[in-house]
């Protein structure tokens, strides 16, 4: 869970890498860095902190130059460090280079223990070290045939961005897992991010996708040269990206999101026609696709719950324990809606289930009669080692239990889930071109299930 962001041939690069960045906060809220070029020397600002209390007009000035890469990064357990904050740089034979990482690499264990055996020192317990590594120690002759030897050794999900003194390479994995965007400022200039929402904010353009296995190399003069990886492409794009991790003002792999989650909610509609007075979402996921439900049902969404957008991670707990803090410090909900109706609630996945049952508490406390709780992707039953943080096979509420026992579970009265097909039938995907491995268990590559796998 990440977002990546690079700029070439613009005088403001690192400002509009931040800006960039800003817009890809909801992809990693743990640590946010930039790194920009000035031709000559790299320049760097990695802070554990949001994007916003990470840069500020001083640190734009201190990172000069016509060409800067970003990232955001969201953590999984034990893996907040400093040492970890991207984009990671490292200085080899061939000079200064530097990259920022959205994926899972699945052989990096591997990759790892051969690169310890040969006595490599790593710096960080991040999986994207080891592409640092293998470029280090390739023995092609330019700069570009070292990645492409060392992009062809690496598998797993991986959207990179390397800065090099001479501009930057923007590469997807042959399975295209994760999006990647490329994009031309209105003023001059090449961009390239996880999702085009970034290029709305900076006056850019969407041009194309970077192609699955492709690496393009953007030069500082805005030349391009494509490279092709081999093998040749699988399409195992994210599924999950359109129901969950997007943002609706998005287009990803060639669609718009929020269309995506309209149709999901008309879908939820046509499998679960449930006779209620209004339907509600669980903000800010669930917001497109319960519109998408109440039209096709024709009955009214309304607000159940106002969230409140400002909640850092620094408010302070009060000693005493109040029921479901973490939940009722976001979301709160609205009586007068709530009261003494049937509540329809839509919400895009349960994963370990216990926000779904506090928010169904809240619900019930605050008088409605009868609550059934749609869901818009199917049983969320397996971990996903592409990129997407989520917790251990153990702790998926869908691996434990049958609906029914969800249901009880979660204390509501109704529970339903889009049915996988029903999931492609809306989003109009062809189901041989994504990966769905979190609800059918089918993963497109080899898979070893870690306990807790990094990710970048
Ligand atoms: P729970 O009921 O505890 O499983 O939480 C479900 C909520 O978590 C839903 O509202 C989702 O939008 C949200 N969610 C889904 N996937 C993730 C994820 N990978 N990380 C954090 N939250 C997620």
């Amino acid at each position: 869970m990440c977002g990546i962001v690079g700029i070439v041939g613009h005088p403001e690069a690192s400002n509009l890498a931040y800006l960039g960045l800003y817009s890809l906060q909801h992809r990693g809220q743990e640590s946010a860095g930039i790194i920009s070029s000035d031709g000559q020397k790299f320049h760097k600002i990695r802070r554990r902190s949001l994007v916003s209390d990470a840069f500020n007009k001083d640190a734009i000035k201190f990172l000069k130059g016509n060409v800067a890469i970003g990232h955001v990064r969201y953590a999984t357990t034990g893996q907040n460090a400093q040492r970890n904050v991207q984009p990671l740089m490292a200085t080899g034979a061939f000079g200064n280079m530097a990259v920022a990482h959205n994926g899972n690499l699945t052989n990096f264990v591997e990759l790892q223990k051969q690169l310890e055996k040969e006595g490599t020192l790593f710096q960080s317990t991040v999986d994207t070290e080891v592409v640092l590594h293998l470029i280090a120690k390739s023995q092609k002759g330019t700069f570009i045939d070292k990645l492409l030897a060392s992009m062809e050794q690496i598998e797993g999900a991986f959207s990179l961005i390397f800065l090099t003194p001479e501009g930057i390479v923007a590469v997807r994995d042959p399975h295209g897992f994760r999006p990647l965007s490329l994009g031309r400022l209105d003023q001059g200039g090449i961009v390239v991010a996880s999702e085009t929402c970034a290029f709305d904010l900076i006056d850019a353009k969407f041009e194309r996708d970077i192609e699955p296995g492709e690496v393009l190399f953007i030069r500082n003069d805005g030349t391009m040269q494509s490279y092709s990886l081999k093998p040749k492409p699988k399409f195992s794009k994210c599924v999950f990206e359109h129901v969950y991790f997007s943002r609706p003002d998005s287009n990803i792999f060639g669609k718009s999101v929020y269309d995506s989650r309209k149709e999901l909610g008309k879908q939820l509609a046509k499998e679960f026609p449930i006779e209620a007075d209004l339907v509600t979402p669980v903000p800010d996921s669930g917001v497109i696709s319960a519109m998408g439900y109440a039209e096709q049902m024709g009955i009214t969404m309304q607000m159940g719950f106002i969230r409140n957008h400002y909640v850092g991670r620094t408010f302070i707990e009060p000693s005493q324990s109040i029921r479901g803090f973490g939940v009722k410090v976001k979301l709160n909900p609205v009586k007068s809606v709530l009261q003494g109706k049937r509540v329809v609630v839509i919400d895009d996945s349960i994963v370990r289930g216990t926000t779904s049952k506090k928010i169904i508490k809240m619900i019930r406390d605050a008088g409605a009669k009868e609550v059934t709780l749609l869901i818009t992707s199917p049983p969320f039953l397996n971990p996903c080692v592409y990129g997407i943080d989520t917790p251990t096979k153990a702790e998926l509420l869908a691996s434990r239990m049958s609906i029914e026992e969800m249901r009880a579970f979660i204390e509501v009265d109704k529970l339903g889930f889009i049915s996988l097909q029903g999931m492609y039938k809306a989003l109009d995907f062809k189901p041989s071109e994504f990966c769905d491995a979190c609800f059918s268990g089918k993963y497109p590559t080899a898979v070893e299930l870690p306990s807790s796998p990094p990710s970048a």
